[in-house]
């Protein structure tokens, strides 16, 4: 008999969000899930790691008798823990999220939900980031629900065709689905803008402190992007890689005189 996959689910709002409910549920589906999680919001953490200092890691209980697991780390020290053996267990597939807000764009080096996904390559395992385009609408009244058959699919289609090292998939799921059956669509990173202010205020005892504040950022619509095609409804399935590097860059810069 085939061995089942071994699926820990981890996100960046915290082991209590309802979104890593959604997405553990659905995991079970495909394999013998374990969530480990942080223990409370590291949303816009980014890919960071705990060091220099101990990792605390409790169980709780979870719906569904799913083990769990909470952590004073950030999301990447979630999945590093899965990856260095603490389950005891070889991990096969890392998902992460369901993020409540979209991901796309310039927001996925901000993302723990992304960051996540792209340590599990570091330790040998595969890695998914699903985010949810519910932005706009409060945590508590969104609606998970439908979010299950796209996941299925997109994880079992992945599972069937192997990604190089050090690659991973961001999916992001449109919302209240606009179309009957939206399109599963290979994406790029499109551009998104943000519209961020510095808000200075001054607190009681007349020290100043500091708000990002402003208005929400927007994403362009053009075809093929992971917004744009988020706005038109479909479902976007970007290959992002952990390796940053520029490579168009490279022959130019070699032509700098670096003096
Ligand atoms: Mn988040």
């Amino acid at each position: 008999m085939q061995k089942p996959l071994e699926i820990v689910v981890t996100n960046d709002d915290g082991i209590f969000a309802p979104g890593i409910l959604a997405l553990a549920s659905t995991a079970m589906k495909i394999g013998n899930v374990s969530v480990i999680a942080p223990d409370k919001n590291w949303s816009a953490s980014g890919h960071q790691k705990a060091l220099g200092r101990p990792l605390r890691v409790d169980p709780v209980s979870f719906p569904l008798d799913i083990p769990a697991y909470a952590t004073d780390g950030g999301p990447s020290d979630c999945v590093a823990l899965a990856g260095l053996g603490f389950l005891d267990k070889k991990i096969d597939l890392v998902l992460s999220g369901i993020n409540p807000t979209s991901n796309v764009s310039r927001d996925i080096t901000y993302s723990g939900t992304v960051t996540s996904a792209l340590e599990s390559t570091i330790w040998n395992m595969k890695g998914i980031a699903f985010s949810l385009d519910a932005g706009g609408i409060k945590i508590k009244e969104i609606d998970f629900s439908e979010t299950e058959p796209m996941i299925l699919t997109v994880v079992r289609t992945f599972l069937q065709h192997e990604l190089p090292p050090f690659t991973i998939l961001n999916v992001n799921l449109p919302y209240k689905v606009k179309k009957p059956n939206p399109d599963y669509v290979i994406t790029r990173e499109g551009s998104r803008y943000y519209r961020d202010e510095l808000i200075r205020q001054v607190d009681p005892f007349g020290k100043p402190y500091y708000w990002f504040g402003g208005d929400p950022p927007y994403g362009d619509e053009e075809e093929g992007t992971d917004c744009g095609e988020l706005a038109r409804g479909n479902i976007s399935i970007t290959p992002l890689q952990l390796d940053l590097t520029a490579e168009q860059l490279i022959p130019s810069l070699q032509q700098w005189e670096w003096k």
